[in-house]
């Protein structure tokens, strides 16, 4: 962040990490002392004219905060809500100054880069995609966790059968979700795609910040695609109406269905209120409230279908309350 700052000729940067992540804190904290003893942050670093300085901001945990604009506003002292585009951080950013915004996942590359120079860097990863990539590995495997891969070097079988070590308690592998929340489900078929951004773009999937959880064959894909849902109602800031009220309605329509009183109906409105938040929400968590279902239902409509027409989860998750 000290070289981003005095590439752009900045004075201050600012951390954003969430309030609950106290390691990540402690540790940004003493990185930054490090570096102030070490004369590299603070006034005159090196001995010259510019001067950096690094705040740590403990952020209230909001899921739309990651969005650029949601996140000045909440650095700022507002509640996170997503600032209409344009103009952009860069022209109208923080205290309505130029602001450039990246992840510290990012920025972190910059030495590697000076140091080694960038062909030397390239060399990491693919040419389409260099450098390496944190991944989060979560939900069905052995071995949970954070890891490092080069990009697009590692195939989604490596990484979850032996990085991860395998599905946990004996189970198949249902689907993946890749993208966080407002990502999507792939399934077995996509094993061999390569983890880059490119590769699961192509899928119709997302790569995102990284995170992969892997869910086994004792999960009910509707019942997972209305927690998702569930999840996303609670975190939209609510501006916007097609992401507000779309969200409402979808887990009103799959709530329907987990009790078995959902109809075939159901589903095309779903694809058209996801269809309408795609195009008339202010940002990319209305835009993509569509998902979680679209994405289950491309692999998994026989199990939509069961819920629907037999009033049966395939799982044995959801209590279907029958008709007589
Ligand atoms: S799309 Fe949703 S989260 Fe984004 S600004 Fe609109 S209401 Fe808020």
């Amino acid at each position: 962040m000290i070289i981003a700052g005095y590439a752009i000729n900045a004075q201050k940067g600012y951390l954003y990490i969430r309030n609950e992540y106290q390691k990540a804190i402690d540790c940004v904290r003493r990185a930054i002392e490090d570096c102030e003893q070490a004369g590299i942050l603070g006034k005159n670093v090196l001995g010259n004219e510019f001067s950096f300085e690094c705040e740590i901001i403990c952020a209230a945990g909001s899921y739309v905060c990651g969005e650029e604009g949601a996140l000045m506003e909440s650095l700022e002292g507002r509640t996170g809500v997503p600032r209409i585009k344009p103009p952009l951080p860069t022209v109208k950013g923080i205290m309505e100054q130029p602001t450039i915004i990246n992840n510290v996942e990012t920025l972190a590359n910059i030495p590697l880069i000076l140091k080694d120079g960038s062909e030397e860097y390239a060399k990491i990863g693919i040419e389409s995609c260099s450098g390496t990539k944190l991944i989060s590995l979560a939900g069905a495997v052995k071995n949970k966790g954070l890891t490092e891969i080069p990009m697009g070097k590692i195939t989604l079988r490596q990484l979850i059968y032996d990085i991860g070590g395998g599905i946990e308690n004996d189970h198949g592998l249902k689907c993946i979700q890749t993208g966080g929340p407002s990502g999507g489900y792939i399934t077995e078929e996509n094993l061999d795609l390569t983890l880059d951004f490119d590769s699961l773009k192509q899928s119709g999937s997302l790569l995102g910040s990284g995170g992969i959880v892997v869910i086994d064959d004792n999960i009910c894909v509707v019942d997972m695609a209305k927690y998702m849902i569930e999840f996303l109602a609670d975190e939209s800031c609510g501006t916007c109406t097609p992401c507000r009220e779309g969200l409402r309605c979808i887990l009103e329509i799959l709530t329907k269905i987990t009790n078995g009183k959902g109809s075939k109906e159901d589903l095309d409105l779903i694809k058209e209120i996801a269809f309408v938040a795609s195009k008339a929400s202010r940002c990319a968590l209305g835009m993509t409230i569509g998902n979680p279902i679209l994405t289950t239902l491309k692999y998994f409509k026989d199990e939509y279908e069961e819920h629907i027409e037999k009033l049966r989860c395939p799982a044995n998750v959801c209590a279907m309350i029958k008709e007589d």
